[in-house]
């Protein structure tokens, strides 16, 4: 067969007869549907749970530093290799997954200095929901591949970007390299401004475009290696992943969450509000690849 003319090629791709390609994990500059998208079971029924509250909805949240600054184009990454669930592939009974599959952050630092599991804190054993027969939060089963997402667990905290009333989890809990608390360090995902400490948590805001702002909860606040104004390099040290939580404490392991810093839409078409939780699971599996693969993060 001969080959297509140049011109009648584009002008296919320009009427939808050919695709140019196909990918089911996209960045924010291509907000293009899955084809196939993985749900987790849903269970609209659920009555949200929270075994385990985080993260009071009156934390402060600083304004971005240049909210009007449009991100540039990001690579496109590849996808994660190692054992891990589906983005929104949750265990029956725990609620609903979420659908949308863009990696928010596709250049960020795995943010721990070590290895770390991303589960849930509540329904893994030893957590407020945790399986009978279970009680310690040391078992090996949330210390284990593979990883799964818990962005939108049923919790009763406000997130509306999860099905059903608005309510879940506001980002995802990953499980130290061991058991053991004040030990492993926590990292700054990007570069950016530590803006605010608060009982048990620590708030950084990106330098770079979009400006994310990134929470991590749960580190020995006692011991931090930041201070509120800090600027600090994508990779520098935090603080240490423990259980801190204000008064009663939480099982050991970092709480991470992801903000909008500019409006948009997701994926499957949601309006994003500046500020509004992002699913993490995406971007925290593809920086952790990177680590994996000895690659070097940051700038
Ligand atoms: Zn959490």
């Amino acid at each position: 067969m001969r080959a297509l003319p140049l011109a009648l090629i584009a002008a296919l791709l320009a009427a939808g007869a050919l695709t140019a390609c196909d990918d089911t994990t996209k960045t924010p500059g291509g907000a293009v549907n899955p084809p196939s998208p993985e749900p987790g079971p849903p269970k609209p029924d659920d009555a949200p749970v929270d075994g385990g509250a985080e993260q009071p909805s009156s934390e402060p949240v600083p304004p971005s530093p240049d909210p009007a600054v449009q991100p540039s184009e990001p690579p496109v990454p590849s996808p994660a290799t190692f054992q891990h669930n589906p983005a929104g592939a949750l265990p029956t009974g725990q609620g609903a997954g979420y659908l949308d599959r863009t990696v928010w952050s596709p250049t960020m630092c795995w943010p721990l200095a070590e290895a770390g599991f991303a589960n849930s804190q509540v329904y893994g054993p030893g957590g407020g929901m945790g399986p009978a027969g279970k009680p310690s939060q040391c078992d090996t089963l949330n210390y284990s591949l593979p990883w799964r997402d818990n962005f939108c667990e049923a919790r009763s905290r406000s997130n509306p970007l999860c099905a059903g009333a608005g309510t879940g989890h506001q980002g995802q809990d990953i499980r130290p390299a061991s058991c053991k608390k004040n030990e492993h360090w926590a990292v700054a995902a990007e570069a950016g401004t530590v803006t605010d400490i608060g009982t048990y948590t620590v708030t950084l805001v990106a330098k770079a475009a979009p400006h994310y702002t990134y929470r991590y909860l749960h580190m020995q606040m006692a011991t931090l290696a930041v201070k509120e104004g800090d600027k600090v390099m994508a990779g520098q040290k935090l603080g240490k992943v423990s259980n801190d939580f204000g008064g009663t404490p939480t099982t050991i392991h970092l709480h991470f969450e992801m903000r909008a810093g500019v409006a948009g839409a997701t994926t499957d078409g949601k309006p994003i509000a500046l500020h509004t939780f992002l699913p993490p699971y995406l971007s925290l599996a593809q920086a952790y690849q990177r680590k994996l693969d000895g690659k070097t993060c940051g700038n």
